[in-house]
């Protein structure tokens, strides 16, 4: 019988970046994926030649010497990992029904502040204010900055603070606020829910730089594998954990259901915390703790519409389009399914030839998993066909809309695929499929917080619903996780030499 130094559930992008570090620095580690595919969120799938991204769709601070940039040379994906860098002068754009402008996100913090003063020119006191304010708060998170000391901010007036009364704080401009919160999807803001500084680490991110996969995300999972192994650590599929038994008071093993038994050390769980506990004793998951965790509300979910283009149709958009219905960005996750859409992500994926034409795009939009929920347990590719038909009115509604900024668009696509909350349940297990795992919350900062120990010695939690989602914040949480069995000063200097 193997017992693991560690054993880690879940191969997304969390439970893989920790069992890198872990395996690289001489740890016996062995990852266990429920699905065939490894990678969770950073699936790619492929239809008719063209690659698409079902997560992780674009990154930032990807430039040399910026966070992600540092954080993929320890990972060693820089040489191996082919990026585009999207428009400096636009990688964002914004646009509302009620009008034709669109509003450019543009990279670097001046040129940021310039192309929307232009636009704004009444507002430029109010753009700069927010420029710098959006500057400070990278500055002061101290993991951030590969430091363990607490920063030169404070960090509590960024996490205790609303998002939304800080905007408006800064004009009363309403097309202005809606503008600088345009790329919500990013982190489905709520107005009286979402902290400023999930808006400020994620839009100071892509501030700084921003780019996209070519040939999909899904590779980053590929080359953690193969380092895994190559560290002498195991990445096994098909392994869906349904068990942790205890002795003890500690995990003693992992059970799969095939029945398999995984002993180690220490366990960590990649997987959504309340199904991380359900996979634990009963009477351990009475406690308050296990109760407060599993209770966190959950974030909205998502309907991914994936198009395929006839071919040099439709041009390559090096950005991304941010499109709403109304300028009212606060109701945006509030939808009747009439009214559905409310608004888009609209992006192209890099063309496999290098060409000037689109092969393909993906357009996403908030949707609440209960419009799918009475399909769970059905099985993927052998739905019922009532999911399919409102499958599909979804994909019409949808692409009505799309027809709505992109005029004769219908006319330039070839096929469309689609995917539901359900399916990104299904394909991730993250609990009613909710895009970024568990909601923050301003008015209850310390309640939602969840730690990366739990209250079982040797059970640690990683991924997005610790620290931060997102490809940068799940690489924060991943040191956060390790830093617990390596020490974080050695670690964050392993990171700054990129080793
Ligand atoms: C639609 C969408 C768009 C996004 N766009 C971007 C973007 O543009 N940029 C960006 O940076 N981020 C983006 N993200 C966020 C980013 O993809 C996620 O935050 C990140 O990939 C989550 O990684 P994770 O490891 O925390 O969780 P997950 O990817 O959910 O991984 C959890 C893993 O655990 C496995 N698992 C679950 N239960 C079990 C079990 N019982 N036994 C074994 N294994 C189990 C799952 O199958 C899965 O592989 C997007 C996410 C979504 C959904």
């Amino acid at each position: 019988m193997i017992t693991y130094d560690i054993v880690i559930i879940g191969s997304g992008l969390g439970g893989l970046k920790t069992a890198y570090i872990l395996a690289k620095e001489g740890l016996n580690v062995c990852v266990l994926e429920q699905g065939k595919q490894f990678g969770g969120a950073i699936q790619n799938f492929k239809r008719e030649g063209v690659v698409f991204d079902t997560g992780a769709h674009y990154v930032g601070a990807l430039d040399e010497g910026q966070l992600l940039h540092r954080f993929f040379d320890y990972f060693d994906f820089n040489s191996k990992i082919k990026v585009k860098r999207l428009d400096s002068n636009g990688f964002d754009k914004i646009s509302f029904g009620d009008q034709t402008t669109s509003y450019a996100h543009a990279m670097g913090f001046d040129n940021f502040a310039e192309h929307l003063a232009e636009k704004f020119p009444t507002e430029k006191n109010a753009i700069l204010k927010y420029t710098e304010d959006i500057k400070d708060m990278g500055k002061a998170f101290p993991l951030f900055n590969l430091r363990s000391e607490l920063g030169v901010g404070d960090v509590g007036k960024y996490t205790k603070a609303s998002l939304s009364d800080y905007i408006s704080s800064l004009t009363p401009n309403k097309r202005l606020q809606n503008v600088l919160l345009g790329s919500n999807l990013l982190y489905t803001g709520e107005e009286q829910k979402t902290p400023l500084y999930v808006h400020g680490l994620i839009t100071n991110s892509y501030i700084q730089s921003a780019y996209r996969f070519v040939g999909g995300s899904g590779q980053l999972a590929d080359f953690l594998i193969d380092s895994i192994r190559s560290f002498g650590g195991k990445v096994l599929n098909n392994k869906k954990v349904v068990k942790l038994e205890m002795k003890d008071s500690v995990v003693s093993y992992a059970e799969t259901d095939g029945g398999e038994r995984f002993y180690a050390k220490n366990f960590i769980s990649n997987v959504h915390p309340k199904p991380t506990f359900e996979m634990l004793p009963e009477h351990i998951t009475k406690k308050v703790y296990f109760k407060r965790v599993s209770s966190i509300e959950n974030t909205i979910s998502v309907f991914s519409l994936y198009i395929v283009f006839k071919k040099n149709s439709f041009k390559y958009l090096n950005h991304n389009i941010y499109h709403y219905r109304s300028n009212d960005i606060w109701t945006d996750l509030k939808y009747d399914v009439s009214n559905w859409p409310k608004s888009i992500l609209f992006l192209t994926q890099v063309p496999n030839d290098g060409g000037d034409y689109a092969d393909g795009a993906t357009v996403m939009s908030f949707m609440n998993y209960s419009e799918f929920a009475k399909w769970e347990g059905t099985q993927i590719e052998n739905r019922p066909e009532e999911y399919e038909a409102l499958k599909k009115q979804k994909e019409e509604q949808m692409l009505d809309f799309v027809e709505e900024r992109f005029p004769g668009i219908r006319g330039q696509i070839k096929s469309v695929y689609s995917s539901t909350p359900l399916t990104y349940k299904d394909y991730t297990a993250t609990e009613q499929g909710a895009i970024y795992g568990v909601t923050r919350d301003y008015n209850q900062q310390s309640r939602n917080m969840i730690m990366t120990n739990t209250k079982i010695p040797n059970l640690y939690l990683t991924g997005q619903n610790v620290n931060l989602h997102g490809v940068l914040g799940v690489g924060v949480g991943a040191v956060m996780t390790a830093s617990k069995f390596l020490g974080m000063d050695y670690l964050l200097q392993k990171i700054a030499d990129g080793k």
